[in-house]
């Protein structure tokens, strides 16, 4: 368990915890390959989320994704791109959340991923949070923390 005063400074800029889904970057589950292969080339990110029409989140593709299904034995078969889909390559298995105030669950899952995909009860694409902004809020309590509070040893 945090303790509650850490819990209280790491949510000091709530509001900057996740980004919302109007300024992430996604792909359609139904896009070729080549429009996620220039998304992600462009904004540079390694991995973005996918959705579908419905504004449900249903997995994340990265450019390793893409190249993997691109490989021959011996070469790249570029012409793959316009072949498949995007949900014939993406990652369905990574961890989403629900609460992105939820410190503990993110600081865990934060580890082993550089984001986490926010949805509703409904699967419906939210927004993310990312280990940036998470590191951000760490930096700011481990900085301040003994403006706020009287430490005492044990
Ligand atoms: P950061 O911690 O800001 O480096 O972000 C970590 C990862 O989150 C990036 O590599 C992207 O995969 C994803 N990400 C961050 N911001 C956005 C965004 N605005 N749109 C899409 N993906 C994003």
């Amino acid at each position: 368990m945090i303790d509650q005063h850490l819990q209280q400074m790491l949510l000091t800029n709530k509001q900057k915890f996740m980004i919302p889904a109007s300024l992430v970057a996604t792909v359609n589950v139904t896009n070729s390959l080549d429009h996620a292969f220039l998304v992600l080339t462009k904004d540079r990110y390694a991995k973005i989320v996918v959705i579908d029409n419905d504004n449900r989140y249903r997995g994340l593709i990265s450019l390793a994704m893409i190249t993997d299904r691109l490989l021959d034995t011996r070469r790249i078969a570029v012409n793959r791109l316009q072949q498949f889909v995007v949900g014939d390559v993406m990652q369905t298995d990574a961890p989403t959340i629900t609460d992105p105030f939820d410190v503990e669950e993110n600081l865990h899952l934060l580890i082993d991923q550089s984001f986490l995909t926010v949805v509703d009860d409904k699967q419906h694409f939210r927004g993310i949070v990312t280990r940036r902004e998470l590191l951000k809020a760490v930096n700011y309590t481990v900085h301040n923390f003994d403006h706020f509070y009287q430490i005492q040893d044990k």
